[in-house]
């Protein structure tokens, strides 16, 4: 037997060429990366880690950080990455929904994540290149003839917690087929190959960033700019030396606000990915316009990997998330009855494929709750397929709003109000309301120095939207209530305003 993913891998690793490439710093070639995740491997069975086990890892972006994702898979290890940004609270969480046995944080943590660890029976090591006793220290010592765990299609490779924008996240069990099916998917549908660079400015504690990213430069042999974070400026000046970009709806925004953009700067540059949260038909344009590259927006999510691209060659439909990737089903159904529903017609989304998750951790019920008696995930997400086949997210299920017996999709409504004079952005949800079930209701923010005001958005409203879509009320916010992936968390906001319509 092999070890699944990592074989698949080494397989495609180009010797010496590079693989990660450090804005201003070092190159590591394959053969080094390689090298070292076998001794970090070594390094981890001696603390006793054994297949299945879980290693959770909290630790910044990092060269070293990338090489222990490939040290777990050899070792046959779960791999648990959790998010720099959560909270000791948070983490005692997680630490003992997941239970590892090795938690890997930085340096600075080490002491406050112990206690926590040490609770849940988890051993705690570092990552840190220099820190003496870091996982890195104990590696250098180790032989480079790690003999890799054996691992089948159907072994757990990752346990990735989704972004908890609909409530607390919940741990996706995703085995080595799963991973490599779709990266390799991916790389075909994309064109990667051994002679791309991409620009890798995402977290990578996420699917986006860890399982598109860097799964698919691996399997392609290619080379990636580890940035350890987005800086439009900095990405700008890196794209002369790069061919490809994978990103947020965010970065996009943020790239057209730099003034270095322009067709000269992405003329070395043959793709552009958005994904993870709706990106603005006017972005996708706008950066058309000036760069001359139409952005591939694709679709996916922690427990399915990604189900949808806008094709390489072919049409690139702004405001859509492209077709079924090849091998993945999709289809919408009436989520009151079921029922498989045609083209145009807009229902819940569901995914069957070989990059379908095996189930969430440790809750069964949830588990069978999301899968159809036919085998479908039902994601959560509403859309439609058109007659090319083209699918359209628009919305989640939990934000659809029902007031007086009509369906009102919060996208749309959101989508005329961004549009006015001095709104920063919005979000629209449903309040409970004692004459229409819910009531729209839209939180705005406004650009700073702006006046305007309740009345003078339900007026301009009046004439884009039919009544029954119209807020009843507009509610002026600071900010809106992001989770750490920057999504705007419209549960939170449902409990704010919870009573707004309540009768006294
Ligand atoms: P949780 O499941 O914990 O509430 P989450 O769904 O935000 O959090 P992720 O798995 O990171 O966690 O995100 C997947 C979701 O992101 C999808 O279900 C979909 O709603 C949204 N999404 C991803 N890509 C796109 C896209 N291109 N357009 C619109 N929405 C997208
Ligand atoms: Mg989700």
């Amino acid at each position: 037997m092999s070890n699944h993913l990592f074989d698949a891998i080494r397989a495609a690793a180009p010797g010496n060429a590079p693989f990660i490439r450090i804005n201003g710093g070092r190159i590591w070639t394959y053969d080094e990366a390689l090298d070292l995740s076998g001794r970090i491997a070594s390094a981890i069975d001696a603390l006793g880690i054994r297949p299945g086990d879980r290693v959770a890892v909290q630790v910044e972006k990092s060269a070293e950080a990338l090489i222990l994702y490939l040290a777990c898979l050899r070792c046959g290890a779960v791999y648990l990455p959790l998010n720099t940004a959560y909270t000791l609270a948070e983490l005692d969480y997680f630490i003992g929904d997941a239970e590892p046995r090795l938690v890997v944080v930085s340096p600075a943590q080490r002491e406050a994540v112990a206690t926590i660890a040490v609770a849940h029976g988890a051993i705690v090591e570092t990552l840190d290149a220099d820190g003496a006793g870091s996982l890195l220290d104990l590696a250098r010592d180790e032989p480079l003839d790690f003999v890799d765990a054996s691992c089948s299609a159907d072994d757990l490779a990752a346990i990735l917690y989704t972004s908890g924008t609909t409530g607390r996240s919940k741990g996706a069990m995703l085995t080595h087929e799963n991973l490599l099916s779709n990266a390799t998917t991916l790389r075909d549908c994309w064109h990667v190959t051994s002679g791309d660079r991409l620009i890798h400015a995402l977290p990578i504690f996420h699917t986006h960033g860890l399982f598109v990213a860097t799964n698919v430069t691996l399997l392609a042999g290619a080379s990636m700019f580890l940035l350890s974070k987005f800086d439009a400026d900095e990405v700008v000046a890196l794209m002369p030396q790069a061919t490809m970009l994978m990103g947020v709806p965010t970065f996009y925004v943020r790239l057209l606000q730099s003034r270095r953009l322009d067709k000269q700067a992405v003329a070395n540059m043959r793709l552009f990915v958005s994904g993870s949260a709706p990106l603005l038909a006017e972005t996708h344009v706008e950066f058309e316009k000036r760069t001359g590259h139409a952005i591939l927006e694709r679709y996916g999510m922690t427990e399915t990997n990604m189900n949808t691209s806008n094709p390489y060659d072919g049409a690139r439909i702004a405001g859509t998330v492209g077709l079924p990737l090849p091998g993945v089903t999709v289809r919408v159904t009436d989520p009151a009855t079921g029922a498989v529903l045609r083209h145009d017609e807009t229902g819940m989304i569901e995914i069957k494929g070989p990059n379908v998750f095996k189930g969430y951790w440790r809750m069964p019920e949830k588990t069978l709750a999301e899968f159809n008696s036919d085998g479908f995930f039902i994601t959560g997400d509403l859309g439609k397929i058109d007659t090319d086949g083209y699918v359209h997210i628009v919305g989640r299920s939990k934000d659809l709003v029902i007031s007086g017996g009509y369906n009102i999709y919060p996208k749309e409504v959101e989508g005329e109000i961004d549009q006015l004079d001095g709104v920063a952005e919005s979000a629209v949800i449903g309040i409970p309301h004692p004459d229409f079930g819910e009531g729209v209701t839209a939180i705005v923010v406004r650009k700073p120095n702006t006046a305007l005001d309740e009345g003078a958005i339900l007026h301009a409203l009046h004439d884009r939207l039919a009544r029954y879509k119209q807020p009843k009320r507009i509610i002026f916010a600071e900010d809106l209530p992001r989770n750490a992936m920057g999504k705007v968390q419209k549960n939170v906001l449902r409990q704010r305003y919870a009573d707004l319509y309540a009768k006294t």
